[in-house]
Formats: C-alpha cells, sequence, structure tokens
C-alpha cells in the first residue's frame, strides 16, 4: 500500500523562508483543523510575511484514523530512522517548524470550548497563547512527554469537539488571530483572557482494568471540565466505585470516551492572567 509519507506543506505570501507555522493533521481523526486551514487559504487574504500550512499526517487523515503506527503527539523530538510512520513524520515536522512561531490545530472528545497547551520552557508560545481567544491555557512541561509543544515554540489549540462544525468555526478564528498577532495577516487582535493552568497528573485507568477497555465502559464522570473538585468531593464513579478528591484540583482534557488509555488529567489553576501565571512559575 502507498501512502504519503511527509508532512504536506503549502506556502503562502512573500517571498523568502516561511516565518510562521500553522499546522492540522498531527491526528488523521480531527479533520477542522484541516477544514480551517483550507478555509483560510481559500480566504482572499494577503499574507504579509510568508506562512506555511502544514498537514502533519497525509496518511492518517486520508485513512480518517488518530493514527497509522504510533500516537505522533506523544513521538516528538521523533526518528528519521525508525520503522514507525509517526516516529519519522515527527523528526520531519520538527525540521519544518524549525523557530518559527507555530500553531497546531487539534479537537477533543472532552469539551466544546477551546483551550490552549504550551510549554512554559516556551515563553513566547506561553505569551502568545495568552492573546488568543481561549477561555484557558494549560501548562503541559510537567506532565506529557514527546508532544510537539514540548519540542519548539508552539502553541496547541483544542478547538472544540471533534468533527463539529464549531470546532472548524473556532478553529478558522484561532488561525486568523494567530497570523494577525504574527503580523502575518492586517489588522489588531482584542486581547484574549484566559485562565491560566498547569496539568499536575494522568489519571490512568486502573490496573485491573482488562486490556482493550475503552474508558467509557469503566468510568463516569462527575465533575466539569476547568471547575474545581474540592477536597473530599465525589468526582467519578469507576466500575461503580466512587472516586474523592484527595486533593483539590481541576478535570483537564477528562472524558470518558477520549483516551484508549488514559481517562484524562488533574491540574492546578496558577493564575488569572499571564502576569499571575508567570510569578506562580517564578518567571520574573
Ligand atoms: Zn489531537
Amino acid at each position: 500500500m502507498s501512502q504519503i509519507e511527509s508532512p504536506e506543506v503549502t506556502v503562502r505570501g512573500p517571498d523568502g523562508d516561511p516565518a510562521v507555522t500553522v499546522i492540522a493533521g498531527v491526528h488523521g481523526d480531527e479533520p477542522s483543523g484541516v477544514r480551517a486551514i483550507q478555509r483560510v487559504l481559500d480566504a482572499d487574504h494577503e499574507f504579509e510575511r510568508p506562512v506555511q500550512f502544514v498537514y502533519a499526517n497525509p496518511a492518517a487523515l486520508a485513512a480518517d484514523r488518530r493514527y497509522v503506527d504510533v500516537d505522533m503527539n506523544r513521538a516528538f523530538p521523533g526518528d528519521a530512522e525508525s520503522d514507525e510512520l509517526e516516529e519519522r513524520l515527527a523528526a520531519e515536522l520538527l525540521d519544518v517548524v524549525g523557530e518559527t512561531p507555530t500553531l497546531s490545530l487539534h479537537a477533543t472528545h472532552s469539551q466544546p470550548e477551546p483551550m490552549a497547551l504550551v510549554s512554559r520552557e516556551y515563553p513566547t508560545a506561553l505569551e502568545t497563547s495568552a492573546a488568543l481567544p481561549t477561555p484557558s491555557v494549560v501548562d503541559t512541561s510537567q506532565t506529557v512527554d514527546g508532544t510537539l509543544n514540548r519540542c519548539a515554540p508552539v502553541v496547541t489549540v483544542e478547538s472544540g469537539r471533534q468533527r463539529t462544525e464549531d470546532a472548524t468555526d473556532t478553529a478558522t478564528m484561532v488561525i486568523e488571530t494567530f497570523l494577525r498577532l504574527h503580523d502575518a495577516l492586517p489588522g489588531t487582535v482584542a486581547t484574549g483572557d484566559p485562565r491560566f493552568y498547569e496539568l499536575d497528573d494522568v489519571v490512568e485507568k486502573p490496573e485491573d482494568a482488562p486490556p482493550g477497555t475503552a474508558s467509557s465502559e469503566l468510568y463516569d464522570l462527575e465533575a466539569e471540565n476547568f471547575e474545581l473538585v474540592s477536597e473530599g468531593a465525589v468526582w467519578a464513579t469507576i466500575e461503580g466505585e466512587e472516586v474523592t478528591a484527595d486533593e483539590p484540583f481541576v478535570p483537564i482534557l477528562m472524558s470518558e470516551c477520549g483516551y484508549q488509555d488514559i481517562f484524562g488529567y488533574k491540574g492546578v489553576p496558577v493564575g488569572e492572567s499571564l502576569a499571575d501565571a508567570r510569578e506562580y512559575w517564578g518567571m520574573g
């Protein structure tokens, strides 16, 4: 079977090295980002700096599958010599991105509101995320390895529920805002006003769960994403047993049907503004 084995890159705007990057399709079953890029390409925009638009995993997109061999967003920095397609694609994608400010679009099962994921190891990405029209910004630097935003100045945006028109609309607006913030499109940006969180812990499936069981067969979520669960509160039932919080946390990307191997994440609020968050993290 033949398949496209490299990211697909389209450059628009004036001649020169790409100054900004917009990525969709790191996960092949999230078409909203690809549709949003298509809309931006079809609009009559005059790009003022060279912009590269990238479909990260064309084979997975064509197959409408999350991935072909392994989850690409756990494979970074990747390996050009690997037998696994996504390991090779991850290495290639990092070369394409280089040092450019980058937006990577995803969609989720867990919530309709958009959210941004960044690594505070890249302060410029953190700064960009604060200006995007997403109500929540989450730093993933302490918990999740292998994601694109751990390896380059990338803002990852979950633009809404997978395969919805709303997710495509939101992704389109986020791309245009991102390009304005980086002077690639004319016009000003109304400043965003997100709250900031840090991912603290992964909620794994129970150890005695039969292999291959989906989260939906094990968990019932009794809390809302980004709403504080107080100490002692029941926040889920696992196979009929109530689970109480040992300490306060906010559920992040928790969903009964989202991931095969985990239920989601626990996070903590770190500030109501970028300044608060930077102070919490001792960033001066
Ligand atoms: Zn995704």
